[in-house]
Formats: structure tokens, C-alpha cells, sequence
């Protein structure tokens, strides 16, 4: 009930999802929430029924001055930040045939660009001791057609995270990242497929996973409760695999 007691998190994506179960599961531990989204009907809408200590800011990390906007207000309201989870992210497919400029430009403004300049406009605010961690994906271990630029930056992003964990590191600030399988969320709605090729997806996915079935978002959420609490407390620098199995075996 406290594994967070009077720790401040910040969470990109926090509307939906992944960040939804994890900003709900670190307010029940006792943790003070900073919810981040870019849609204001959304935060508003999941801000009815969160209870707890927490604030929602309207960011779209895509946008380099709303990340800085985004720290800003955390720290103006609550002080120092122990918890950065950059979880917010994007996986609109296209095959590589199709790639565009444009749809480059989006993925990677969201899933790398944005996390980055959080971290740099966070880190002067972070405590030492703190912990940052990030989502990236089980793409970085296996192939999923049609998925080639997600796939890249949830790649980038975990390569970032590896130098980043290294620089910290005399702030003992622990750096560590999630990568799920399918996790039954409203992302899989949000690629822009009609709702036979979603089924044929996820029932595919489902298939191919171990354990026969997706993930939920809780499930991530208490591997991101372990991963920033105490009980992580030698844990530094890891990429965890949540997953029912799919990338291992
Ligand atoms: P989700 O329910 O769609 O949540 C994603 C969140 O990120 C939403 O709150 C979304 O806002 C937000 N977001 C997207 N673009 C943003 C932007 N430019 N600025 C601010 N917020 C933005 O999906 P999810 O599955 O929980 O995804 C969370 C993370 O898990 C992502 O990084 C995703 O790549 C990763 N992941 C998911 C799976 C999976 O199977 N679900 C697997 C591997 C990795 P809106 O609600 O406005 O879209």
C-alpha cells in the first residue's frame, strides 16, 4: 500500500493503457502523479475516477516545448521528480514500401524525439536515487511485419536508455526499460486497420504467445511498480521482457 509513499512520478501517455494501470497502481502505492497527455477531454475524462494526490498536464511529446512545459509544471507543483516513466508511444504500421516522410517524422517525433528532450529537461530535477524507465516493445527482439519504423525507434529509444543509465550513474539514478508483447490495449484501435484485420492480428499474436492469450495492462503496470520501487533496488540498467513468453521461446 506505500511501496511509493510521497515519491513523484510523472508518466507520459498516463490516459491510456499501460500509463492508465500504472498511474492508478502508483497512486495507490501511495505515490503523488503527474498524468501527461495530449488530448485534455481524455485526462479530464480518467481524471474523474483516480483518486490520490495528482495533477494532469496537457503535453504532446512530439512537440519539443511541450516536454519542457511538461517537467515544468510537475516540478512547480510538486517539487523534485524521484519517478520519469516515458511510456507515451505510437504503432501506426505501414510495410516499408509505403513508408513516408511524414509517417517517419510522426513515430520517431513521438516514441524517440519526445522521450529524449523529457529526460534532458527532467533530469536537472530528477533526485539522486531516482529512477527512470521507459517502454519500449518486444519488437527489439522479434520481427513483426509491417512494423519496420515502430520498430526502429522502440530500438533507438532502448539504445538511448543504455548510455543514459551510464551517465547517471554517479547520481545513482537507475535507468531500466519494459519491453511487452501484446498487451491488450486501445493502441491496437488507434493503427487506422478496419476491424477484421485487427481481429485476424490479435488473434494471431495470441497464438504466438507462450502463455495463449494477450497481456493487460496491469500486468505491465506491476512489473513498472517493481521496477521503480525499492524491491528494484539493484536492478539498473535492464530491458525487461513482459511478454507470456513470445520473444524467448
Ligand atoms: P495506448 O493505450 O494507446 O496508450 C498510449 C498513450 O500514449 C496514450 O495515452 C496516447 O494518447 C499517448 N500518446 C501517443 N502519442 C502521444 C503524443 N504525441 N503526446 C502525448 N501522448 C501521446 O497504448 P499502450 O499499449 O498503453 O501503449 C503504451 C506504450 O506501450 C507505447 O509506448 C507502446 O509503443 C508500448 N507498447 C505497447 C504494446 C501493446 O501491445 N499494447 C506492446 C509493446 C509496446 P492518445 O490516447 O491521445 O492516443
Amino acid at each position: 500500500m506505500s511501496k511509493l509513499r510521497n515519491k513523484v512520478a510523472i508518466i507520459t501517455g498516463a490516459n491510456s493503457g499501460i500509463g492508465l494501470a500504472t498511474a492508478k497502481l502508483y497512486l495507490k502505492e501511495g505515490a503523488k502523479v503527474v498524468l501527461s497527455g495530449r488530448r485534455q477531454e481524455a485526462l479530464d475524462e480518467v481524471a474523474k475516477d483516480l483518486t490520490g494526490d495528482f495533477i494532469t498536464v496537457l503535453a504532446d511529446v512530439a512537440k519539443p516545448e511541450d516536454n519542457v512545459r511538461l517537467i515544468n509544471e510537475a516540478t512547480n507543483h510538486f517539487g523534485k521528480i524521484d519517478i520519469l516513466f516515458l511510456n507515451a508511444g505510437i504503432a501506426p504500421p505501414t510495410p516499408t514500401n509505403e513508408i513516408t516522410e511524414s509517417h517517419y517524422d510522426e513515430v520517431f517525433n513521438t516514441n524517440v524525439k519526445g522521450p529524449i528532450l523529457a529526460v534532458k529537461a527532467a533530469l536537472p530535477h530528477i533526485n539522486d536515487g531516482g529512477t527512470i524507465l521507459f517502454t519500449s516493445s518486444i519488437v527489439n527482439q522479434k520481427a513483426f511485419d509491417g512494423f519496420g519504423v515502430y520498430s526502429a525507434t522502440k530500438g533507438a529509444l532502448s539504445a538511448f536508455a543504455r548510455v543514459l543509465g551510464s551517465e547517471v550513474k554517479s547520481r545513482k539514478i537507475r535507468v531500466n526499460t519494459i519491453a511487452p508483447g501484446p498487451i491488450e490495449t486501445p493502441i491496437y484501435g488507434k493503427m487506422g486497420l478496419p476491424q477484421d484485420v485487427l481481429d485476424s492480428i490479435g488473434e494471431d499474436f495470441a497464438a504466438q504467445v507462450p502463455l495463449g492469450r494477450f497481456g493487460a495492462s496491469e500486468e505491465i503496470a506491476a512489473t513498472a511498480l517493481f521496477l521503480v520501487s525499492d524491491d528494484a533496488s539493484y536492478i539498473n540498467g535492464v530491458e525487461i521482457e513482459v511478454d507470456g513468453g513470445l520473444s524467448q521461446l
